[in-house]
């Protein structure tokens, strides 16, 4: 069942339901359906416009962006790489190890909040306009099809005949390109997280020798093809989450598209018209051209994607029969109930505060990142040791994470307690440009340095590039 999507207050939901533009009634079916339970194939016709040309312009700088991003070179490093071997992630030329978790946790969030600020304002912009599954599939796999199969009515005869070698061929043929298309973006998709010249080379090799990556890349372009070959729709109206998000997210004033019922009804066929008639000819044209087959005429719905190919159809056909456009538009329920707009509300505010204050918060913790970061860590089965010669020994590790482009060499002292002997494994230690790396060192001290089992250490780390680390550690010994 669908359900009509809406997070008005009740009260003006119910006036909503009893005047002229209510929401959605339910349902029997998905859009998707056969009465049998069948899938309905939707095959949507092409209305092009303005909106329709933004979206396509929008949508193939995304593509550049998705399929370049990897192979970019910005001083030394890939566009994106998502190191997770070696939990680094290099985004255009900055690199962030685990220890910028912090860092990492704020932009998810400024992630997250800006999603819900622009659902919340303009409703389901992402999926219209940026959402990489309509894109390709509108985009890239479409136009194959439309080439090769011919438009929608031509499609919909052919399948409805015998296998012919014509038909045969025409779709093997799109399948081919679906095939291989699929397998360059898996290949892409993987090239974030091993990089393309690791990519390359293990795809030339032997190929016992990389299983695991031949079966990422099998799999990915397996699932790809099969969502943009046979899924399609049902992505955007079953299987994503976000469409059922957009319920707590929207309210009076969110951006839909919308279709104005005050104007449009009663609608009647040019044969049926009078003069009580609405604009709406009721030609369908505005369900013939919806990738998700709705009919926006019913009211907002869960399976509108917003990508406004109604709107260019239902202009198309006002400007034939001399009526203004816009009788389907980018609006609001407010807007169509009363006539009035309202941008400023508190949902803006709240999220418009919230917005700069995680930014904010992001940008000072970029500003404060340090050249380089210094982390000690407790090593050994024990934690300490008791030597031959009387004294207490404590084993460490200190992490170096080099947060800059070039190689730092570290050094570490112990400037606290007094007489103790500090012994590092190697130093001064080197790390390469943007690596994490770790020395184990060893605390020898005197037994009678230790008050209650405990003494308290600070290290001083310097580099080689002028950075210099206070660490405080506290030291353990025997509580006697
Ligand atoms: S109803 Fe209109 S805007 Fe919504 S998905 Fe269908 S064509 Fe796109
Ligand atoms: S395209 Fe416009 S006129 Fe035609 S059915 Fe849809 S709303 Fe009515």
């Amino acid at each position: 069942m669908v359900e009509p999507t809406t997070s008005c207050e009740d009260a003006e939901h119910k006036k909503r339901s009893s005047g002229p533009f209510s929401v959605a009634p339910k349902e029997e079916l998905l859009y998707s359906l056969e009465v049998d339970g069948s899938r309905k194939w939707i095959d949507p016709v092409l209305s092009r416009g303005p909106f329709w040309r933004i979206r396509l312009a929008l949508g193939w700088v995304l593509i550049a962006t998705f399929v370049l991003a990897p192979h970019l070179n910005i001083g030394g490093k890939p566009g994106i790489f998502l190191d997770l071997g070696n939990r680094q992630f290099t985004f255009f030329g900055a690199t962030f190890h685990p220890t910028d978790s912090l860092l990492l946790l704020a932009f998810g969030v400024l992630v997250i909040l800006t999603v819900f600020a622009v659902t919340s304002v303009w409703g389901r912009l992402w999926c219209g306009y940026a959402c990489p599954h309509p894109v390709y599939l509108e985009f890239v796999f479409r136009p194959i099809e439309r080439w090769l199969e011919g438009s929608p009515s031509q499609r919909r005869r052919r399948d409805g005949g015998p296998w012919t070698l014509g038909r045969l061929g025409r779709k093997s043929i799109k399948w081919l390109f679906y095939a291989a298309i699929s397998t360059i973006l898996a290949c892409t998709f993987v090239a974030y997280f091993v990089g393309w010249p690791t990519l390359c080379s293990t795809l030339i090799s032997a190929p016992t020798t990389h299983t695991h990556m031949l079966a990422a890349v099998g799999l990915t372009a397996i699932l790809v093809f099969i969502d943009f070959a046979h899924f399609r729709d049902q992505m955007c109206t079953v299987a994503c989450p976000y469409g059922r998000l957009q319920t707590v997210l929207y309210d009076c004033d969110t951006v839909i598209v919308g279709y104005d019922k005050k104007r449009g009804e009663p609608r009647a066929r040019k044969r049926d018209r009078d003069d009580s008639s609405g604009d709406c000819v009721d030609c369908g044209r505005c369900i013939a051209t919806c990738p998700t087959g709705m009919d926006i005429r019913r009211g907002l719905q869960m399976e509108c994607i917003g990508c406004a190919q109604c709107v260019e159809a239902c202009d198309e056909v006002m400007l034939k029969t001399d009526k203004p456009t816009g009788l389907i538009r980018y609006t609001s329920l407010r807007e169509l109930d009363t006539g009035k707009k309202k941008f400023l509300r508190p949902r803006v505010f709240v999220y418009g505060v919230l917005l700069v204050l995680v930014g904010a918060a992001l940008v000072g913790m970029t500003a404060a990142r340090t050249h380089a970061s210094a982390e000690l860590l407790r090593s050994g089965r024990e934690p300490f040791r008791e030597l031959p010669t009387g004294e207490i020994a404590n084993m460490l590790r200190v992490r170096f994470t080099n947060n800059l482009p070039l190689r730092q060499s570290f050094t570490v002292v112990l400037a606290e307690p007094k007489g103790a002997e500090l012994v590092v494994s190697q130093s001064p230690f080197v790390v390469d440009a943007d690596a994490v790396a770790t020395v184990n060192v060893v605390v020898k001290l005197s037994e009678t340095m230790f008050k209650r089992g405990r003494a308290d250490g600070v290290f001083v780390i310097e580099s080689d590039a002028g950075v210099r680390i206070e660490e405080a550690f506290i030291l353990l010994g025997p509580y006697r």
